[in-house]
């Protein structure tokens, strides 16, 4: 009996820019008395289902955007005589959906980290239950990856995660709801043992793929000293402290590496934290900023975050020490108005992000959007191939909307119309060689214009145009782009790099 995982996508560009942790984290919870799992990112190659053979165990990961070819997956295999086992953020929250339009013999809810090995043997004894809890497993417990499996010369970053959850209860955003409140740490000396296993093999760039890198804030700490809550104190030191022994053990790693993480805009007023993420070689951070105005921001529970002027100086602080900031922004929030996007795209210019990212917001399972739409949805008729839009996954991709929930002033196509615009503006060819002042040669002014390119086509006219001729064209330049991206982020291997003991 082989074990195959599989991270499902209809899109492949034979090159991808971040590692999928998970399938090499289950590849290491897979006991070695198995052969070495057989590991098919579908972002690289489609999966060859001929390689299956009868009794066989195919896991397959999904969340959302890619349900829907995990279960084409799923009914191949089954086909062909394997054990069918789904799992990840989707199936956890649709199990019966995964039973039934994937053909799983089984599904997996929660983390994998510690359940997978009774799956497994379930399988060998030819009868795996329907549902597996696999719950939220501590920190001390989230395996590290075998990284020995990659494909070295497939991937540009590596990717390591040091935390899961987030205290946050963004309205868009599942993870604090899937993942837990409650952020679980990984030990230190795990993360790093990991990291430089990495770095031996020519990895330097390392996304550390976390909920949220900053999970205490100095507002959390203010509040718990107000309220003079001894107990709530001492536990946030405990994790903030945790996090800067591990920012120390990083900074200590090969100067050569860079990381980069996800962080809330409040780590902007934490000088100290800052500090350290820069002795840390953190150099680029994915920012949520979401929304530029005061009412976008309310509408989706994310006060937190600050707009206009004061925003601008907190996306200035990273670049202060430093980090470069990936901004995120969502359009089609129910404030905003077509001015919000030209806005918005002067803002990320003047705030000085070095990339950006335009998402349209969209009612995601397992977030407070979705639950008040599909409540707003109940009486709606309208079906897409036989499909209600409160299952818009479910709805072929070359006919899928790319807006679901109506706005006061814009047509669901002005939203996708701007939104694509404000990618078109940010990344024009003028803005990104401004923007390459950020780096001081030549040749890697050259390089971040290549990135830059690579990332728009990648992510924004795979993900918002709607005409398939565009989307050939993004996904065949973006194979293009990749492989000279992908020589500038390798590094020579350093085998004999020390290893800290366990
Ligand atoms: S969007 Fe970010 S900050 Fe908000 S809940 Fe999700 S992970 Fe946390």
């Amino acid at each position: 009996m082989r074990v195959h995982l599989v991270n499902p996508s209809h899109l492949s560009f034979g090159m991808a820019v971040i590692t999928p942790r998970w399938l090499y984290v289950l590849a290491g919870a897979t006991p070695r008395s198995f052969d070495d799992p057989v590991v098919t990112d579908e972002t690289l190659a489609a999966f060859d289902v001929a390689k299956l053979q009868q009794g066989d165990v195919v896991g397959i990961g999904i969340h959302t955007g890619n349900a829907l070819r995990g279960y084409e997956v799923g009914r191949m295999a089954r086909r062909h005589g394997a054990y069918v086992i789904f799992g990840g953020i989707h199936a956890t929250l649709f199990p019966e959906e995964a039973l039934d339009l994937g053909d799983a013999h089984a599904v997996v809810k929660g983390d994998g980290d510690v359940i997978w090995a009774k799956v497994l043997a379930d399988c060998v004894n030819g009868r795996p239950n329907r549902i597996y809890e696999g719950g939220k497993v501590q920190g001390a417990d989230l395996l590290p990856a075998r990284w020995d499996l990659l494909p070295r010369d497939r991937y540009m970053w590596a990717s390591v995660q040091t935390i899961r959850g987030c205290p946050k209860h963004c309205s868009f955003c599942s993870v604090w709801r899937t993942d837990g409140q409650e952020p679980r740490q990984r030990k230190s000396d795990s993360v790093i043992r990991e990291i430089i296993e990495l770095r031996r093999m020519g990895f330097r760039f390392i996304a550390l793929a976390d909920d949220n890198f900053y999970p205490v804030t100095l507002e959390d700490l203010a509040v718990a000293e107000r309220r003079k809550d001894r107990q709530r104190l001492d536990e946030l030191h405990a994790i903030r402290d945790e996090r800067f022994d591990l920012m120390t053990q990083l900074s200590k790693l090969p100067q050569d590496m860079v990381f980069y993480t996800q962080i809330t805009m409040e780590a902007a007023e934490d000088d100290a934290f800052l500090e350290a993420m820069q002795r840390a070689n953190i150099k680029g951070a994915l920012v949520g900023v979401e929304s530029v105005t005061p009412e976008g921001l309310k509408a989706i529970y994310k006060n937190f975050n600050v707009a206009g002027d004061a925003l601008i100086t907190r996306l200035q602080a990273f670049r202060n020490y430093g980090i470069h900031v990936l901004g995120s922004f969502i359009f089609g929030l129910p404030t905003d108005k077509p001015e919000t996007f030209e806005a918005t795209a002067a803002l990320a210019q003047e705030a000085g992000v070095t990339f950006a990212q335009f998402v349209m917001l969209t009612p995601f399972p397992g977030t407070v959007d979705f639950t008040r739409w599909e409540q707003t949805m109940a009486n709606d008729a309208t079906r897409i191939e036989g499909i209600p839009l409160t299952r818009h996954w479910l709805i072929p991709q070359e006919v899928r909307p790319k807006v679901y929930i109506p706005h006061p002033v814009m047509s669901a196509d002005e939203i996708r119309q701007r939104t694509q615009d404000v990618w078109d503006c940010f990344y024009s060819l003028r803005l990104i060689w401004a923007r390459s002042r950020c780096v001081r040669t030549l040749r890697a002014r050259l390089a971040f214009v290549l990135i830059s390119k690579l990332y728009r086509q990648m992510y924004a006219n795979t993900g918002i145009a709607t005409d398939s001729a565009r989307i050939g064209r993004s996904a065949r330049w973006a194979r293009l782009l990749a492989k000279p991206c992908r020589r500038l982020f390798a590094a020579p291997p350093l085998p004999e790099l020390e290893m800290p003991a366990p």
